[in-house]
Formats: structure tokens, sequence, C-alpha cells
């Protein structure tokens, strides 16, 4: 007989959310023009829109916070975050910064230039802003089975070699700045690298000159896979296999946000000193001064103690992607089409599928998140065409191949019981498919649109 497992935590704290009604939830949609991105919180009953920032911290975190150093210049909270950096994913030199794209915006800046060619495995939003920004163009070099909603390939994060080899051959090493590895593919549904594709990248960039900048967000979740599925990782812990992968990298961006298990926070990390020096310049004019950057003292300590915190042991990411797959595996017994292998933060709807009566230009993702906050308070968010934007030569939506609605779990925040009112009400608003009408944009904004956008009904 399988026994039950639970959480590794217990409650010590609580705070209470509001359970609202039917009629309430149909006015407040419509307020915030169909995107659950502008409902207010209060309107929500079980929130799943970002596990970005929404981790609740431990007792050590809280408490650690009161040792905060505010001094302006050399805290020694600075010095605890740049030990536990280096601890954990061997990195020497640390730019601190608010969050991950005050990171991603100062790599851009100083490592793209006007035409250069940026090969990443699927873009993330702020990642592809910044590279544009700086005159980048982003070349999606993800294997194919990550645009494929059907494929159960273990490892859809993984960069497909020839694809990377291909652009590199047509505009020449010297025109790649960097490859942008993402351990986990947020795009794809928290989908995994392997190991080897990690080190063969690294291997092949090595021989060309192209160094490998990881945004290594999630690698603490794709750490847990290769655990898992690669072989010869069983019996490796999660802290080492976590080093592995950096140890494969000249350098990371980092959204704390998510693995690193606190509500603000970032950093840059790099080995090259020289970088590095230019990076901390950069960081005084956006940011802050370098041994703070874009964080409080406190903010460093929580953080600190949340990289180590994240790898103490196994048991954390093992309930926290078994969390996730327990959600996963409930809609998969109900029939709901969702991105299979379940990935390690979410699980992502095929709204493409669900919803096929509607053109991908009436954004069934936008609607299908709206009538599930409409049906139960559970709030997602679009992963589709919205977020993907515009083309920017032709002006036309990008009509991705994705076309999802991501139901993302905070750490550490919901319990089981709250899984399976999730996958009550997505079963519910799936049976009733047919009546979810499309949407079109009643406001646009000009860049990453899905933050701020209006629609109404068609
Ligand atoms: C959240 C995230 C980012 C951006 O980080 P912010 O802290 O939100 O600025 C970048 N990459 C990935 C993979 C992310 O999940």
């Amino acid at each position: 007989m399988t026994r039950s497992w639970a959480e590794p935590w217990k409650i010590k704290m609580v705070e209470p959310i509001t359970m609202t009604t039917r009629d309430h939830r149909e006015r407040t949609i419509v307020d915030a023009g169909y995107n659950t991105f502008l409902l207010r919180s209060e309107d929500v009953y079980i929130d799943l829109l970002t596990d970005s920032g929404t981790t609740a911290m431990s007792d050590r975190q809280w408490s650690a916070m009161l040792l905060g150093d505010e001094s302006y210049a050399g805290a020694t909270s600075f010095y605890k975050l740049v030990d536990a950096v280096h601890d954990v994913y061997g990195y020497e030199e640390l730019i601190p910064t608010h969050q991950g794209r005050g990171a991603e915006h100062i790599l851009s800046q100083l490592l793209i230039k006007p035409g250069d060619v940026v090969p990443g495995n699927m873009y993330f939003t702020t990642t592809r802003y910044h590279q544009e920004a700086a005159g980048g163009r982003f070349v999606d070099v993800i294997v194919d089975e990550a645009h494929d909603p059907e494929s159960i390939f273990p490892f859809k994060g993984n960069i497909d070699l020839d694809k990377l080899r291909a652009v590199v051959e047509d505009v020449g090493s010297d025109r790649v700045p960097y490859v942008s590895f993402e351990t986990n593919v947020n795009m794809a549904g928290g989908q995994p690298a392997s190991m080897a594709n990690i080190k063969d990248v690294h291997a092949y960039c090595r021989e060309n000159g192209i160094p490998v900048m990881l945004d290594a967000t999630r690698a603490l979740e794709n750490a847990y896979f290769i655990q898992q599925r690669e072989k010869g990782y069983a019996g490796h812990s999660i802290a080492e296999i976590v080093r592995e992968i950096a140890d494969h990298s000249d350098g990371a961006t980092v959204s704390s946000k998510k693995d690193n298990l606190v509500n603000i926070g970032g950093f840059l990390a790099v080995r090259d000193p020289d970088l590095a020096m230019k990076a901390r310049a950069m960081l005084v004019a956006f940011e802050g001064l370098h041994t703070y950057g874009g964080m409080a003292g406190r903010d460093m300590e929580a953080l600190a103690e949340g990289i180590r915190e994240m790898v103490a042991n196994d048991d954390h990411v093992r309930a926290r992607v078994g969390q996730v797959e327990y959600l996963g595996h409930q809609l998969i017994d109900a029939g709901v089409p969702v991105i299979q292998p379940i990935g390690g933060h979410g699980v992502f709807l095929d709204a493409g599928r669900i919803l096929d009566h509607l053109d991908q230009d009436e954004f069934p993702a936008q609607a299908l998140a709206a009538a599930i906050y409409v049906d139960s308070g559970v709030r997602g968010m679009e992963r589709g065409n919205v977020s993907a934007g515009r083309d920017p030569e032709t002006g036309e939506n990008r009509r991705p191949k994705l076309e999802l609605v991501r139901l993302t779990i905070p750490r550490r925040v919901y319990t089981q019981s709250h899984m399976d009112v999730v996958s009550e009400s997505v079963g519910e608003v799936f049976e009733n498919r047919r009546s979810v009408q499309g949407l079109k944009f009643s406001y646009e904004p000009d860049s990453l649109r899905f933050f701020q956008a209006r629609f109404s009904a068609v």
C-alpha cells in the first residue's frame, strides 16, 4: 500500500482569506477587465496567480530579519548573502538586486550590443524584454518537445544543440554574447533540463568562446527532476545537484522570489571579476550601492537563510513539487487537458484544447482564467497569446503554440485541501466549457501587455 505524506512543516501563524459569492465575482471580473492581474487579492479565495514572492517564510527566516544590518555600506547582512550564494551555487561575485529583472537588466546592458543574437531555451517575459531593450534579438533554441503539449518527454527544458549550432554558425560566435539558459523553464510549464544537456551546452559554448548565463531562478526545482528522472542522480542530494548545475555556467540571474523562499529580492552572480566590476558600476545607478543593491539588510538576511534552507534537506523540494503533482494528477484523473509531465511550480491547463471553439485571437487562456475565478474565486493567470505579445516586425499577435492557464502553487502556503477545492472547480468549468466566451482588448499596453491589459467579452 502506498502511504500518504504530508507537508514537512506545521502552521504557526494563520492569515484569514475571504470566501466570496459567485454574484460578487461576476461583478469583480468585469471591473478587472477579465484580467486576473487586476483583481484585488481581497476578492480572491485561493490565489494561484504566481509563485513569485508569495512564499511563506520560515520561523528562522523571520528571526533572521531582526538581525538585518541596515548600514548603507558594507553591511554584515550582505556578506552573509555572499557566503550563502557562494556555498550553495559556487559563484564568487554577487550583485544584489531588487528582484530578478534588475539582474536581467544589468546583465543584458553589459553583454548585449545592438544586432547581437541571444539564444535561449524559450523566452521569459522580462528576460526577453531586457535582451531586446539592449538591442539584442532573442532566438528560441529549446527542444521541439517543449512546444508540444502532448509530449511527455522528461526534459522539455533542454536546449536543442543542433538549433544552437545553427544560430551560432549563421550569425558567428562574436555576435552571440551569451547563451541564456533557463532552469526549469517557466513558460514551458516548469519543465527541466537534464544535467547531460546542461553539460553538453556548456562544453559546446566553451569551444566557441560563448559564456553560458543561467536563469537559475528555478534551479532547485530543476535539480529535483534531475534527481528523480536522470540516470545516475538518484543517490545525489539536492544540494549537490544544484551546485553541479551552477558549475556548468559562467554566471546566473536569479529571482529570489521563487526557489529562494523570500518575498522580494534577487541577484546577478558571476565568476568573472571584470564583469562584476562593471555590473557594480551599473548597480549604483539603477539599484543601489553594491553591498545592498535593491534590498534592505533584513531582506538579505532572510534571503541568505532561504538559500540555505532550500537545500538543507531534500524534504522541502519533494513536498513543494509533490503538491504540484498532487493537483496535476487530480486534474488528469478528471479528464482535463494539462501539460505533461506536470511541472515544478504549477499546473498548466491546455486552454487551446479546452476552449477549442475559440480562435487564438479571442484569447482562450485569458477567458478560461476568468471563468475559473468566477466559478470559485481561484485565481490563475494567462500564459498564451496575451503574454507572448505582438511581433515587433509584423505587429501581429505572436499566437504561440502554447495557449495555457497557469495555476501556480505558492511555496508552503496552501494545504492539500486547498488543492482539492481547486481541482473540483477546474473540473466543473471544464464540464461547462462550451459556455465560455472569447475576449477582445479594450486596453492594450505597448510592452508586457498581460500585466495591465483590459478585455471585454466578444
Ligand atoms: C520570475 C522570473 C523572472 C523575473 O524575476 P522577477 O523577480 O519577477 O523580476 C525571470 N525568470 C524566471 C524564470 C522567472 O520565473
